[in-house]
Formats: C-alpha cells, sequence, structure tokens
C-alpha cells in the first residue's frame, strides 16, 4: 500500500474538525461543571483543542443512561445476529472513515501515521468485525441432566460495563473491550486517557450510524482520580474493564471492595523478556524483531522486548547486528510516512524515560546507544532508541517498566539461568525466544510465566487469541472468544420435567 506524502497529511490535518465533548445517550455533551482538558499533539507540544473534563455528575449520567438501555432491552433484547450486523456495520463505517481516526491517533499520541493506518486502524476494525460475525455461531449448554429434568446452562450479559482504557492505542485497546462486551448484550461507559480522547470520541460519532441506540455506548472523558475513580467506586457499574499501569489497577480492586464488588478485569503493565539462543535459526531476523519490540509506538507498549537475554556465546556478533537495526530507526515528524518512531507522549512521560536513563546509567549499566532527547527544536518529546549492556539484574532499568525505547540487554549462558531471569519479575505478560531445537522451544516456552510467549517471532498475534498476563500484569484477557467470558455470566436454570 502507498502511503500520501507527509504534505497531504498536515493539509488534512488542518481540515480535521475535532471531537470536543463527552458522549452520554446518543448525544455530545459538555461536561456538567464545564470544565474542559487540554489535549495536545506530543510531536510540537501545541495545544489541539479542549475536550469535556467529566466529574462524578457526569459518570452518574452516563451510567444512568446505560443502566436505562440496558433495562430496555433495546440492545440486550435484540438477537445476538442483530447486534452482529450493528458491529460490522461499525468496523465498515470506521473504514471509510480510517484516514481520520488515523490522523487522530497519530496527532494526538506522536505515532508514526504509518503505525497507526497500517496497524492501530485495520486491528480496530478487525475487532469489531470479528465479534460481530463470531457472536451468531456460540451456542449455550444443554446439562447431561435425567429425563425428569433439563438443565440449560447460558450466557447472560452483565449490565453496565466501565471500561477505563491507556494512551498508547487509544482506538484499539478500547476496542478490545467494547466489541465483546457491547456483542454480548451489555450497554457500556468508556473512559478515555485524560491525554488521549479523541479517537473513542470520534467513534461514538458513528454509533447512530451503525445502528446502536442511544446509552448503549457512552464516553466520557476526564482524569483518573475524578472520573475513572468515580466509575471505579460507582455503585451501578457491574463490571470494570481496565487497561493501564499495575498501579491503577491495584486502585481499581481496591474501588471494587469499596463499593459493589463489581466485577474487576485488568490488562496491566509488563517488562517482556526476550531470549536469544546461540541456536537462533536467523540472526538478523531476531535482531530486528529486538530492535522493533523495543522501538514500536516509541516503545510505549506494554509487551515491548525491554530486557533482552542474549547466550553468551553469539553476543557481541549479536549486539552488531542489533546496534545496526537500532540506528536505522530514528525518531521523525509522525505525520511523514517515512517516519519508524515518533514522538513520546507527553513530557511527564519523556522526563520519566530520561530519568531512567539516567538512573541506568548512574546503576553501572554501559551505554551502547542513543540516551538523549532529540529534535528539541520541534518542541516535540522525541527521544533517541536507547540501549544498555548490564551486568546485573539489580539495575531498576532491568526490573522496571519504563514504557520507552529503552532496551536493558544481559548476557546469559544456561537455558536454567535464563529461566529464573526471565520470570523473576513482578509482570508476566509477554516473553520471546528464538532457538533451533525443537524441545527447547516447547520446554522454555511451558516454563516462562508470561500470557504470551512467542517462539521465533516477537509481537505476532491477531483477534483470534487471547491477550493478557499473569502475576501483575493483570487478569482476564482481551481477544478471541476468550473476552466474551469477561462480560457475561453463566445462568443455570432447571427446569423440572417431572409430569
Ligand atoms: P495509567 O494507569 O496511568 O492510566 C490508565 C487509565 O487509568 C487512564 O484512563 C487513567 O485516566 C486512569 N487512571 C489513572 N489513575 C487513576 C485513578 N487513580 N483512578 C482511576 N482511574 C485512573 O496508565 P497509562 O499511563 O495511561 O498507560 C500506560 C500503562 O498501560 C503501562 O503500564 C502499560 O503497560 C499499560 N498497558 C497495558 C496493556 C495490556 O494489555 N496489558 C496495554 C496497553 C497499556
Amino acid at each position: 500500500m502507498t502511503l500520501h506524502n507527509a504534505a497531504y497529511w498536515k493539509q488534512k490535518s488542518a481540515e480535521l474538525s475535532l471531537p470536543a465533548q463527552a458522549f452520554v445517550n446518543g448525544k455530545f455533551v459538555p461536561a456538567l461543571g464545564g470544565r474542559v482538558l487540554p489535549i495536545m499533539n506530543p510531536a510540537s507540544a501545541a495545544v489541539l483543542t479542549h475536550v469535556a473534563d467529566c466529574q462524578k455528575e457526569d459518570i452518574d449520567l452516563a451510567v444512568q443512561a446505560a443502566r436505562q438501555a440496558f433495562e430496555s432491552g433495546v440492545w440486550s433484547g435484540k438477537s445476538p445476529r442483530e447486534r452482529g450486523q450493528c458491529l460490522v456495520a461499525l468496523a465498515a463505517l470506521i473504514e471509510r472513515d480510517k484516514e481520520e481516526f488515523a490522523l487522530l491517533e497519530t496527532l494526538n499520541v506522536g505515532k508514526p501515521i504509518a503505525e497507526s493506518l497500517l496497524f492501530d486502524l485495520p486491528e480496530a476494525i478487525k475487532t469489531y468485525a470479528w465479534y460481530g460475525e463470531a457472536i451468531d455461531k456460540i451456542y449455550d449448554e444443554i446439562a447431561p441432566t435425567g429425563a425428569n429434568a433439563l438443565a440449560t446452562v447460558t450466557r447472560e450479559p452483565l449490565g453496565v460495563i466501565a471500561a477505563v482504557v491507556p494512551w498508547n492505542y487509544p482506538l484499539l485497546m478500547a476496542s478490545w473491550k467494547i466489541a465483546p462486551a457491547l456483542v454480548a448484550g451489555n450497554c457500556i461507559v468508556v473512559k478515555p486517557s485524560e491525554l488521549t480522547p479523541l479517537s473513542v470520541l470520534k467513534l461514538a460519532s458513528l454509533m447512530e450510524e451503525a445502528g446502536i441506540p442511544p446509552g448503549v455506548f457512552n464516553v466520557v472523558p476526564g482524569t483518573g482520580p475524578e472520573a475513572g475513580q468515580a466509575l471505579g467506586l460507582h455503585p451501578d457499574v457491574d463490571c470494570l474493564t481496565f487497561t493501564g499501569s499495575t498501579a491503577t489497577g491495584k486502585r481499581f480492586m481496591e474501588y471494587s471492595g469499596q463499593s459493589n464488588l463489581k466485577r474487576v478485569w485488568l490488562e496491566c503493565g509488563g517488562k517482556s523478556p526476550h531470549i536469544v539462543f546461540d541456536d537462533c535459526p536467523d540472526l538478523d531476523k531476531a535482531a530486528l524483531a529486538a530492535a522493533v519490540g523495543i522501538t514500536s509506538n516509541q516503545g510505549e507498549v506494554c509487551i515491548a522486548g525491554s530486557r533482552l537475554y542474549v547466550q553468551s556465546g553469539i553476543y557481541e556478533q549479536f549486539m552488531e547486528k542489533l546496534s545496526a537495526c537500532i540506528q536505522a530507526i530514528r525518531p521523525g515528524d509522525p505525520l511523514d510516512p517515512e517516519t519508524t518512531m515518533g514522538a513520546i507522549v507527553d513530557e511527564r512521560q519523556m522526563n520519566k524515560v530520561l530519568d531512567y536513563i539516567e538512573s541506568g546509567q548512574a546503576q553501572g549499566a554501559r551505554l551502547r546507544l542513543g540516551g538523549q532527547r532529540t529534535r528539541v527544536d520541534t518542541g516535540g518529546y522525541y527521544i533517541e532508541p536507547t540501549v544498555f549492556d548490564c551486568d546485573s539484574e539489580a539495575l531498576s532499568i532491568v526490573s522496571d517498566e519504563i514504557f520507552g525505547p529503552v532496551l536493558a540487554v544481559l548476557r546469559f549462558d544456561t537455558e536454567e539461568q535464563v529461566i529464573a531471569y526471565a520470570n523473576d519479575s513482578i509482570y508476566g505478560l509477554g516473553a520471546g525466544l528464538w532457538t533451533s531445537n525443537l524441545g527447547r522451544a516447547h520446554r522454555v516456552s511451558r516454563k516462562l510465566r508470561a500470557g504470551l510467549v512467542w517462539v521465533n517471532c516477537f509481537f505476532d498475534s491477531d483477534i483470534t487469541v487471547p491477550f493478557g498476563g499473569v502475576k501483575q500484569s493483570g487478569s482476564g484477557r482481551d481477544k478471541s472468544l476468550h473476552a466474551l467470558d469477561k462480560y457475561t455470566d453463566l445462568k443455570t436454570s432447571w427446569f423440572n420435567l417431572e409430569p
């Protein structure tokens, strides 16, 4: 696919109309208190627009709208096929407007336009289409009772779902929750990140055209401590589905305990180990995967391969290849289709990443590449892809989720040793390994404590497989049919058939 040039995208951005209000009960509305949040472009630090800053009273209205829509049966009473058709229609509408969506993601997150257009958008479109097509192919159960009874086990929607999502893939992370929750018959209130609400608000503008009734889908932009907490504590929310940091995930479990024991599903942080054994089938491919694994989306990826373990015998050879791949990736203007790495989402996140780089050096790691803020003249928040050689597991750049383009590389000698290193983390989201030995591939992948394991690849996935982690990376799974488990309950109905 040939992409338009930067001039085209600049012209389009000048013509773009930006959403500014919350979406409640089928209408765009200001926050009741009239407050607004500035929404920034991280590539220039310019204010793009202002968006409604929802408070508790706005959340109450949105939850009430979702509750009324749910109880009325206007959505939950439709057949699965009818609901599915609405999601398929929504997918087609996003496809129609995909350039506008891609531009909103790029302007608001700082990610390259090529990534928005060739990854975020196709994945989001596929998510709605896939659940829309799947839902009328799923059957409930009849239990193996005796002849004098019939017992059915049916999946029931939960009611009102609240989704609280992060800024790194604003549309896609939300879509992984919206699509299965809606198709199962629930109504939803989405709180996007206060940094990046634009694409989910644009999604709201398509609901009526897709045939999704008012109140079924609501968006309440606002901050975590106000809008997020109000959803977490709300007594009429049945389920809170969250993607974000582990620290915030823990708060949602507390909010649930303090309120109505709503179900809480968490997709949290990660520090994915990426292991290269000396029998790696293709060092060039592995080096490229390691480079992409830490620079894709500026390293702001929960499954970023941010801990790289290379077996001692191939260490220097591999690091030369990796360095060449990383040096080919330079931060650039996100609107330029040639750019492979954009800007960090905001100044705070940029400073956090720079602080980690400083701490790595202070703690004795050797800086091999990068380490600096760059493109300062643009006003944007760019950081060079950064690689450290590390001698110790004890460094904070090895243990902490940095959420930026900073790679910690360690050497290892044996399989047992690297499994122990890889599992020595509070996180358990992704993990990758490269080997030609089939036995080792199976053995190590089973021993890695992670929700996702890649063998001789990294990041490969699609909508058909579950996505999520173990340990403090969270609970429950997004994507695949298993995601429906989060948004449905099993109901047993026992029919006495005795005459
Ligand atoms: P974050 O936890 O700061 O914020 C996530 C969401 O929670 C935002 O909408 C925010 O407003 C809200 N929030 C923040 N504080 C809150 C509070 N006190 N009460 C209620 N809500 C609150 O995370 P982030 O910085 O937006 O995103 C980065 C994090 O997301 C990283 O840790 C990353 O690993 C994680 N993430 C995980 C996955 C996954 O699938 N596991 C995917 C993407 C991102």
